[in-house]
């Protein structure tokens, strides 16, 4: 019952009534309280001391709290986790309120929104969605950076795989979306690692949004947009004056890369640690600024398809590579650039402070030096990108009159406004600093007058100025001339009036100098906010250069060379590098491969054993396509390429594991989904298709996979395998064609020499390994007989299918992902059951019931099975 609450309490019950997902933190003097659950939970989460009070109810009400000036931390590691937090502040100062202070919600903090903290990563864009979910079955997919401004839209067709790729790719923390949305499809967003679905009904559009909204012609784009604007406006409850005007984007001018292939070309993150080291964006990060390093993210994220943006990029990096010095110089200036991006943000959401605008005004400094260095490189490209520069001097010019080159960080305090900046202010400073002087001087004259050398004056917060003088010369002093403030053991502090006189003039000018710094502060911060456009759009062009030079660099220390494109269809690597593999390794130790397809040659079968190099050698094609597409130079002594619109994979990894998946249902919702989207212009990796099912079910399967892709899609596909069976195919397949990874015998051991070579491995590899182990011959014979005898049938009885038939919808995408129980080839003893067996069939089985496994070797085990497999 409310009414029993203390006036408190019912205070905090109504305001926690419209935060219900958040925790409120509910400001009391220097803390911020909890109560309830929300005091339970975090004290849980926070591992706080979780105590209780009285609040008016029979039961003690739990509680605890955080000291206002480490809530940060606290307010982040909840962040973290995927809560929100709803920050409630005092909006009376309680020394002047008669009964209850107003308090209100400032700022609700998501996993989305933050503007500030270790949750925000430099190199990293911490963004926010939103989906919406229209009747044709489209979704539009907003998202922004608020740290940074940016904002983007797009319309994405009934396939909520696209969504979900999306959200991947923007590695989105936080989703919004009405609170009517499908819950089977938020679930699925959060196993895509989104921390948190946050719920706005509100889609139509505000009118403080409007102008940004303007570049958007469609309507259905603008709810998608206005729905995320309208849940910032309401968690931030404050300006967002540097959200930049919205852009539209399409998924197709990208290179399509999905979910699994991204995670498995390890593009920006590694599979295991599923950290940054040991992926394509850390061996590129040759950047300089926060704002570069983003940038190279995102560019990696979505490489181009449009050849003459992607050429254009080629050109410029081979500019900075022509040009060492002017770019190592470059390389030093945009050191001293800090993060514009950010930095327009606060000054724009009012959390600015003194410090982040020295470092606007340093940064803002170096942009004529930038500007000068591209000049000097004589390009005509380059010479654009110069113009483009806007130094903002207005800018410079103010802070550098009006802001101190160190000031403190509070904004308080004052000593952040120069001298000669405001006449008041100066005046204010100069009665300060005289009184301090006269302070001083009747120091000097009190010490003359009494012939007291230790007499001194001193300040004190609890009663101002005054005179000290020890025990042992009191009787120095003049009766009656001095007031009695203080005891001290060794000393006595008094006053006089003329020194109160003097320091209440101090005291009120050092009152009026802190307010009026304050104010021209914020004033300032206005007149900044005006550049806002103007500092993003600088922001920009310095990251562009930033990631150009970082391609050069790169290219450069690791020899890489511009790649040509062309419009054949053609794939031409000469002494081809996997780009991390080389360097992790040590480049002497690398071995360099070709690669060679045409329309004649689209398929290349590799057989090889296991750690020869087979799944690097294709990861490498890929990565070298990926780097040329994103304007890099790439991995090799020559490169002609085409221009791959999407990259499927599917290569096998340690933890396959995902969201309780079997490896083998992975292994097929990624091969459908490449059979799927594929089209000429892709490229396909499969990496042992069909290992995770039984021989003849995993062969038969891949069999058909490359028969299909040989005649229906006709994609760019590099497929290893170590069925040495499917080699046959080459004969009957006229695009496909073997090639293997060399291995030789060295003293007695096998050495892999990494070499991809024409034609299919040595069939009997298996057993030529077992024989450099020193197995009994005997055994070995019998395992070469063995194989001779299984090899047999199977290639007899898998005619090739070399054309395409009819047009049949062979994969069914809905019933492969709704449907997994279908696809398992494992757990089917139902079916076993049912099945009606021949009498021979009957006989086999009733042998193997019979058998005591724990008393057989595993060559006696063989034999059986052979002898079995002769019975049927
Ligand atoms: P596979 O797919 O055949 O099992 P991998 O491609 O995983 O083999 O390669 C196994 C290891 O061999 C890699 O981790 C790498 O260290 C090394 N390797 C692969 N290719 C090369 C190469 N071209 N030069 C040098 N080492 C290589």
């Amino acid at each position: 019952m409310m009414a029993a609450y203390t006036p408190m309490i019912q205070q905090y019950l109504s305001v926690k009534a419209d935060y219900q997902d958040a925790f409120l933190f509910f400001r009391l003097g220097d803390f911020y309280e909890m109560f309830f659950d929300d005091a339970v939970k975090a004290s849980q989460e926070l591992e706080i001391t979780l105590t209780s009070r009285e609040g008016g109810s029979e039961d003690r009400i739990p509680m605890c709290g955080v000291p206002y000036h480490s809530a940060a931390n606290y307010i982040e590691q909840l962040i973290s986790k995927g809560y929100k937090v709803a920050i409630c502040e005092q909006m009376e100062d309680a020394k002047q309120t008669k009964g209850m202070v107003k308090r209100e919600v400032v700022q609700l903090i998501t996993p989305g929104t933050l503007m500030e903290g270790k949750g925000l990563t430099d190199k990293e864009n911490n963004y926010i969605a939103s989906i919406t979910a229209f009747e044709d079955q489209t979704y539009g997919v907003a998202y922004n950076d608020i740290s940074t401004g940016e904002s983007k839209v797009t319309l994405l067709s009934n396939n909520f795989d696209d969504v979900l790729n999306e959200l991947a790719v923007l590695g989105a923390k936080e989703v919004v979306v009405a609170s009517s949305f499908d819950g089977e499809l938020q679930k699925k967003m959060r196993e895509r690692d989104v921390l948190a679905i946050s719920f706005e009904d509100n889609s139509s559009i505000e009118m403080q949004f409007a102008h940004l909204l303007e570049g958007l012609n469609q309507e259905k784009l603008k709810q998608a947009t206005a729905r995320l604007f309208n849940y910032l406006y309401r968690s931030q409850k404050r300006s967002l004056d540097h959200l930049q005007p919205v852009t539209t984007y399409q998924i197709h001018q990208f290179m399509k890369i999905d979910y699994y292939s991204k995670r498995n070309l390890e593009l920006t993150e590694t599979i295991r640690s599923k950290g940054k080291k040991g992926s394509l964006l850390w061996l590129l990060d040759e950047t300089i600024t926060a704002m570069g390093g983003r940038m190279l993210k995102h560019w990696i994220d979505r490489p181009l398809i449009d050849r003459d943006e992607i050429e254009q990029r080629h050109n410029l990096v081979d500019v900075f590579m022509n040009h060492f010095f002017e770019r190592q110089e470059l390389r030093e200036k945009l050191k001293e650039v800090y993060d514009l991006e950010r930095l327009a943000g606060r000054v724009a959401f009012g959390n600015v402070n003194a410090r982040d605008l020295v470092q606007l005004k340093r940064s803002l400094m170096q942009v004529p030096y930038l500007k000068q260095i591209l000049l000097s490189m004589n390009d005509e490209e380059m010479n654009g990108i110069a113009g483009h520069l806007d130094p903002c001097e207005e800018v410079t010019d103010l802070l550098e009159q009006a802001i101190v080159e160190n000031p403190p960080l509070s904004l308080k305090e004052g000593n952040i406004i120069c001298d000669g900046y405001n006449k008041q202010l100066d005046q204010y400073r100069d009665a300060s600093r005289n009184g301090k002087t006269w302070i001083a001087q009747l120091e000097r004259e009190e010490r003359e007058k009494t012939g007291i050398k230790s007499l001194k004056i001193g300040y004190n917060r609890v009663f101002g100025y005054y005179i000290e003088v020890t025990r042992a010369n009191l009787h120095l002093l003049e009766e009656g001339r001095y007031e009695r403030k203080q005891t001290l053991t060794n000393a006595e502090r008094f006053i006089t009036p003329e020194l109160k006189e003097k320091e209440a003039l101090i005291l009120q000018a050092e009152e009026k100098i802190g307010e009026l710094e304050y104010a021209l502060f914020a004033e300032i911060r206005e007149i900044v906010k005006e550049y806002i456009p103007r500092l993003q759009a600088l922001a920009k062009t310095v990251s562009e250069l930033d990631v150009l030079q970082c391609f050069a660099q790169v290219s450069e220390n690791r020899r890489y060379v511009k790649p040509q494109f062309s419009n054949e269809r053609l794939v031409m690597i000469k002494d081809g590098r996997h780009p991390v593999v080389e360097k992790v390794l040590n480049s002497q130790e690398y071995v360099p491969n070709d690669c060679f397809m045409d329309p004649d040659r689209e398929i290349l079968l590799i057989t090889g054993p296991n750690m020869s190099g087979k799944s690097t050698y294709m990861r490498q094609i890929a990565l070298t396509s990926v780097l040329a597409q994103i304007g890099c130079y790439v991995p090799a002594t020559e490169a002609v390429l085409p221009i791959f619109d999407q990259v499927f994979t599917r290569i096998g990894a340690a933890d396959d594991l995902i969201s309780g998946q079997s490896t083998f249902m992975v292994e097929m919702l990624e091969a459908k989904n490449a059979i799927a989207n594929a089209t000429q212009n892709s490229l396909i990796l499969f990496d042992e298709i069909g290992r995770g099912t039984s021989t003849y079910d995993g062969m038969a399967l891949a069999q058909a996979i490359i028969e299909y892709i040989h005649n229906r899609i006709g994609a760019k596909t590099l497929f290893s395998t170590h069925y040495h069976e499917l080699t046959v195919l080459e004969e009957e397949l006229s695009k496909l064609r073997n090639i293997h990874v060399s291995a030789i015998e060295h003293n007695g051991k096998v050495v892999f020499l990494h070499k991809i070579k024409d034609g299919p491995a040595d069939k009997s590899y298996g057993i030529h390994v077992a024989q450099l182990a020193e197995l009994p011959k005997e055994l070995i014979d019998r395992a070469n007989e063995i194989l001779t005898a299984l090899e047999q049938p199977v290639v007899e009885s898998i005619p090739v299918v070399k054309e395409a038939g009819p047009a049949t919808e062979v994969v069914e995408e809905q019933k492969l992902s709704e449907q997994p129980a279908q696809l398992s080839f494992f757990d089917e003893p139902k079916d076993v059951k049912k099945a009606e067996f021949s009498s021979k069939e009957k006989k086999v089985l009733e042998k193997i019931r019979e058998l005591d496994l724990l008393d057989v070797t595993p060559l006696q085990a063989i034999n059986m099975l052979y002898e079995l497999h002769k019975k049927l």
